[in-house]
């Protein structure tokens, strides 16, 4: 059976769902929504793949080390029980993504919204090892970037002819300008958006810019769940109500955009 809807970003296997996962995967795929379960560091990574593992179709995995985990974290974390820095260890994500039900190595990027110390030139060098990783297990690059859109653009310019040229990447929860997106599209990367474009009005106008071959769906839960349920603990069978607000914004059927950004999630993972 083919998915109806693709949340291709997000992180049921973070500590916020550690009594419910298995419900909260249940309820997504009773749905027809499939899963991309996204890693941070090691043990979220490492998590993600234990769960795409316990189902044989519907749940994927992402394995990676985000950004603000280059420096001790001081917010209060719904990942892990404990928030943490830690050295990117190139080895153990290597031997993670080899694991079939990876689809993409990520998130990775620039944030230089959480940044408390002189980390970018950190945060610089592990991208760019997560580019190479990329490269050696020929997956497309997870992409979080806050903040950063230059210097992201900058790097991925620099490093394009490590990229795969039919599916470079997603750049996820996209909120860089007109011109950044526009960049990169150029370069292939497609763009995921979650439940913010449903209260915030001023992602109408990049959406509407974005070819629907470009688009995906995702929730980021357990992160800013999408009206009606703001507020509330997201979960990835909301993820229909994101792709509602797509298809208001540019005036398509709720099944085109369904249909649409799961063949684009589809393609993209390989799957
Ligand atoms: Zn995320």
């Amino acid at each position: 059976m083919k998915p109806l809807f693709f949340d291709s970003h997000t992180h049921v296997q973070f500590v916020a769902f550690k009594d419910d996962h298995e419900e909260v995967i249940r309820r997504a795929l009773d749905k027809g929504v499939w899963l991309n379960n996204v890693g941070s560091q090691k043990e979220t990574s490492e998590k993600a793949v234990m769960i795409a593992e316990d189902h044989e179709k519907g749940v994927y995995a992402t394995v990676g080390f985000h950004p603000i985990h280059a420096e001790a974290a001081e917010k209060e974390d719904l990942e892990e029980s404990v928030s943490k820095s830690e050295e990117f260890d190139y080895d153990f994500f290597c031997r993670l993504a080899q694991n079939p039900k990876v689809v993409a190595i990520g998130e990775c990027g620039l944030d230089y919204f959480h940044l408390k110390n002189a980390a970018k030139d950190k945060q610089k060098e592990i991208f760019l090892a997560q580019i190479k990783l990329a490269e050696e297990t020929s997956k497309p690059l997870m992409v979080h970037c806050r903040d950063a859109y230059p210097d992201l653009i900058e790097i991925l310019r620099s490093e394009r002819s490590r990229l795969l040229p039919d599916r470079p990447g997603i750049s996820h929860f996209f909120t860089g300008s007109l011109q950044d997106a526009e960049t990169l599209l150029k370069m292939g990367f497609s763009f995921s958006f979650g439940g913010a474009i449903t209260f915030a009005g001023n992602y109408d106008e990049v959406l509407r810019r974005i070819p629907l071959d470009r688009l995906l769906l995702e929730t980021d839960a357990p992160y800013v769940a999408p009206v009606p349920f703001r507020g509330q603990r997201n979960e990835p069978s909301f993820v229909v109500h994101v792709a509602e607000h797509i298809a208001k914004v540019k005036s398509l059927s709720l099944e085109e955009v369904a249909r649409e950004t799961t063949k684009n999630a589809l393609r993209i993972f390989a799957i």
